[in-house]
């Protein structure tokens, strides 16, 4: 895949498509970021044009170094993923024995290091030999959340590529360049991090059931609320959205997002926009802080089953918060 396959991180595409240009390649490359930025697609982009046989800023596609990367074969690309929980110093003495032969092409040897921030401290000393006596040419990408996940040693000898959190914009604009609903792209960015996650939202048949269900507990008058969504409750229990309470608060704190930022004029931004009208003229029988306080507890209330408590004892503290505001 070519750079333009890659949404946003402009500046890091900037970055590198001009060490490629320039044919000034760092020995080591650290690309710190959330998941659901796009790093390892950038690491697939950057690594395809630099074994591209026409040395230029980025990937033919065509060519048979381009072919081997796309096939996920070639020689010279080594990728370490964590085994269980770490990264292992096995796993770094087996990656120094491969690139310590020759590459079997004219060029570069390059590894990718998926989860660098789990490497033990032992894999990290060893990696850091590494990096400061590399055999040339080779080149090292390290995957990690955020540079200081990683030991500063190991920061320091590598050239940081900032992501940015995936841009919600130009995700929400490929699904529907794919002919997915514009309205459920917008919930899907919202709720979950990176295009493949998203779409897997899109397409799953009970995430629409699921924002009808929010927007009619969303329009419920609050000292109505908690009957409402306790037989809401009672449906969704009988139903299989209960695997999914997790996803139904999620979006219900993003309804209480857009009374906020119906508040302070940013409309533009709305999670429900076809309830703009409704939401506008709702927003301001509550103080703005009111509805900061419901969304955190609906937030909690998500993440609380997300570490195992029962969906139904998180959805009754979520009500209790609710009813006293
Ligand atoms: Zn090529």
């Amino acid at each position: 895949m070519g750079f333009q396959q890659v949404l946003g991180q402009d500046r890091a595409k900037a970055l590198l498509q001009n060490a490629l240009a320039t044919r000034r390649i760092a020995h080591a490359y650290l690309f710190a970021g959330p998941a659901g930025s796009g790093r390892r697609e950038m690491a697939s982009a950057f690594v395809q044009a630099l074994f591209c046989e026409k040395n230029g800023n980025d990937a033919c596609g065509e060519c048979l170094e381009c072919r081997k990367v796309q096939h996920g074969n070639h020689p010279d690309l080594h990728v370490v993923s964590p085994d269980g929980a770490t990264v292992k110093i096995e796993q770094i003495r087996t990656l120094q024995k491969e690139l310590s032969y020759r590459s079997v092409g004219a060029g570069y040897k390059v590894y990718i290091i998926e989860g660098a921030e789990t490497m033990t401290v032992q894999a990290s000393n060893s990696l850091l030999k590494f990096l400061e006596e590399p055999p040339s040419p080779v080149v090292a990408i390290l995957l990690t959340p955020s540079a200081q996940a990683v030991l500063p040693t190991i920061l320091s000898r590598s050239q940081l590529i900032s992501f940015v959190p995936g841009d919600r914009e130009a995700l929400e604009n490929a699904l529907v360049k794919e002919g997915k609903s514009q309205l459920l792209s917008r919930a899907a960015v919202n709720l979950s991090s990176g295009l493949n996650a998203s779409r897997k939202l899109v397409e799953e048949n009970w995430f629409a059931d699921i924002r009808n269900v929010v927007i009619q507990l969303g329009k419920e008058n609050p000292n109505r609320f908690t009957a409402s969504l306790l037989q809401a409750q009672q449906q969704i229990f009988k139903t299989d959205l209960l695997e999914h309470v997790d996803v139904l608060l999620g979006l219900l704190a993003l309804w209480y997002r857009d009374m906020i930022y119906a508040m302070t004029d940013r409309q533009g931004q709305m999670v429900f926009p076809d309830q703009a009208d409704w939401i506008s003229n709702t927003a301001w029988s509550r103080p703005i802080e009111s509805w900061v306080r419901i969304m955190e507890s609906a937030l909690m209330a998500a993440r609380r089953i997300k570490a195992h408590v029962a969906p139904q004892l998180a959805l009754e503290q979520f009500l209790l918060n609710v009813r006293e505001g």
